[in-house]
Order: C-alpha cells, then structure tokens, then sequence
C-alpha cells in the first residue's frame, strides 16, 4: 500500500502572504538552514482546507519558522495511523485533524484534555518525545468567535444548540464554561440528544442541560442564541426550528462557513432575528488556539478573519 499522498503550502516571510504556493513535500528542503518545525493538517478527502492558509499567514505574522503541510489520510483501514506514524518519524510537531479521523486522532493520544474527551474527538494532536497530547478546540474557538468577535457575552445565557453529533458534542464544555445558565439540545433524533444531555450533564457544572427532539421546543422555550450544529446547510436545508426560539436580540449562528445566508440563517431572519452569522469565526479562532497550543504565541485572528469571510447575502 502505498503512502499518505502529502503536498506541502509553506511561504516565505519576506514576502506577502498571498504569494504562499502549493509545493511538492521534497519543496521544504532549505540547504545550510535549520529545518523548519513542521505541522500539517490531516484528512479525507482534504483539497478544500482552509487550514494551510489559515496557519501561513499566522505563522507570517508571528514570525514562526514552520511549515504546514497537507495529507490526505485515505480511505482505507490503517490510512490514519500510518500518516501520523510517518509524520512523526519524520519529526513532524503537530497535526490538526479533520473529517473522518477526529475519533482516530483521540484513539491515538497518550494525553487528552476535559474538552476532547467529552466530544469524543481530537482536532489537534501535539508530538514531544513519546507523548502524543489531544485537544479539541473547536468549542473554544465557537466561544471565542461569539464573545470576542460577535460580542455576545455567555454568562447566564440560554442557549438552544441543533444538532447532537460531533460539532454539538465539542461545544458543550466550552459553553458551559462560559457561563451558558441553560443549554438546550435539540435533533431530528431526539433520542441522540436525550442521551447526549444524560452524559453531559455531570460534567457541565452549574449549566443546566436538556436535551430532546426538534419538535419538542415549545412556544414558551425562547433562548438568547440559537446555534445550528446540524450539517443540515450543506444540503440546503434548515432544521425545523420554531420561530418563537429566537428571543429579541438573539443571535442565530451557523456553523457552517462560505455558504453565504443558510436556509437556517435565513428561517431566523424571518423569524425577526437581526443578528446572524456563519462559522467562519469559529474555524480561525480554533486554528489560532492550535497555533497558540504548539508555538506559544497566540496570533491575532482579525486579518484571516477578514480575508475568508463571505458577505452574508
Ligand atoms: P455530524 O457528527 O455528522 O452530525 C450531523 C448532525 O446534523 C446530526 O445531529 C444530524 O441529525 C443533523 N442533521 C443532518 N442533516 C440534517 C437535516 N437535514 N435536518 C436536521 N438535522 C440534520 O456532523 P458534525 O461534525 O457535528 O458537523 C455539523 C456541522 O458543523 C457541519 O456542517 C460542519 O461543517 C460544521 N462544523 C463547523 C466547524 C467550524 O469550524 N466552523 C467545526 C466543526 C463542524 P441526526 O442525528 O438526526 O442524523
């Protein structure tokens, strides 16, 4: 079998960031220089990601020698684990991890935080020596996106959360920790989020947890943010949310990014909700605290941020 095909985005600082290129792996090579720390994002199929860019231009404007490679993981049993062997033979320092080895990357660790192992998932791994540690940031970067950039403080708010797969499954800890007062769980399999909030609940503090079927949400349950963690964008379909969840001034958020205005986002604009957003936020703010996990500088977000946001329309 043969290996994880690898191609490599890595940039020159002296130059500006669009002028990052796609090179082949054997491209990294820098003679009479130290190798670079290298980083890589792993996944199947993983053309279409954003992370490359996202770490390049962060690694630019914090000044990090590193490069930050892209490998595709395969289809095939044992594809995951070869690469990340081979990685790290290779002295690789870090991967981020999507689609489909999140689950992998968690199997794989030796060390893993509160947040991976309630979601069950890793989105970034960090290599020293034998150690292989697992976080998952996406929560955090959910939270950070809403306070920081959208300016909606968490604390004692009742926040209605679609959906109860992977992406539910990462945010309830960081939302919780926020200070979420009541988090609600809704799915079009009810029973997934009736047994998503059972084993949530005792490690969510003082945040009340629930969870049920889309159609269970009464005219009375009104929530201050309303965030669509369904893959139900990606069809061009919104979750049959009542109109009555989005409180005056709520805030609907879809996690899903590019897409434009979702059938979700615009069901909550007819419902009278004036402040949407999609996941773009949540997607830099999480790569930033992977950057800030691995090199110890934490890079600011507003740059990307501005560069990968698609208008809303
Ligand atoms: P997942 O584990 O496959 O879960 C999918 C969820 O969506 C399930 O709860 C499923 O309900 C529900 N669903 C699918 N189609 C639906 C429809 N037409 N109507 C209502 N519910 C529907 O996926 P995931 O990993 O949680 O990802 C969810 C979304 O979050 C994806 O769109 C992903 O792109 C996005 N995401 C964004 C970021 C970011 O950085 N912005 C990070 C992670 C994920 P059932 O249980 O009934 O099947």
């Amino acid at each position: 079998m043969g290996q994880a095909p690898v191609v490599s985005l890595t940039w020159d600082r002296r130059v500006p960031a669009r002028c990052a290129t796609v090179k082949s792996f054997t491209g990294l090579q820098r003679s009479k220089q130290p190798m670079p720390d290298r980083y890589a994002v792993i996944g199947h199929p993983i053309a279409h990601s954003k992370s490359p860019l996202i770490h390049g231009l962060f690694a630019q404007a914090t000044g990090q020698d590193m490069t930050y490679d892209m490998i595709d993981g395969g289809a095939e049993p044992g594809g995951f684990d070869r690469a990340l062997a081979s990685f790290r033979t290779a002295g690789g320092r870090g991967l981020n991890v999507t689609l489909p080895f999140k689950l992998q990357a968690l199997a794989a660790a030796t060390q893993a935080s509160d947040d991976a192992r309630l979601a069950g998932a890793a989105n970034a791994l960090r290599f020293d020596g034998d150690r292989i540690e697992a976080q998952n940031f996406d929560g955090i970067g959910l939270v950070r996106d809403i306070e920081h950039n959208l300016g909606l403080p968490l604390t004692g708010k009742r926040v209605l959360l679609l959906g109860a797969g992977g992406a539910t499954r990462g945010a309830l800890l960081p939302l919780a920790r926020a200070g979420v007062a009541r988090l609600v769980l809704a799915n079009r399999t009810a029973a997934k989020a009736t047994g998503l909030a059972r084993e949530a609940a005792p490690h969510l503090g003082g945040c009340v947890v629930e969870g049920g079927g889309l159609a269970d949400l009464t005219a009375s349950d009104t929530f201050d943010l309303v965030i669509n963690a369904t893959s139900s964008s990606l069809s061009g379909e919104a979750p049959a949310v009542p109109a009555s969840a989005f409180a005056s001034a709520a805030l609907a958020y879809d996690m899903v990014y590019g897409k434009g205005l979702t059938p979700f986002l615009k069901a909550a604009q007819a419902a009278r909700c004036t402040r949407v957003a999609d996941g773009v936020g949540m997607l830099v703010e999480q790569a930033a605290e992977a950057f800030a996990w691995w090199r110890g500088v934490r890079p600011d977000t507003r740059d990307v941020l501005a560069r990968l946001t698609v208008p809303l329309v």
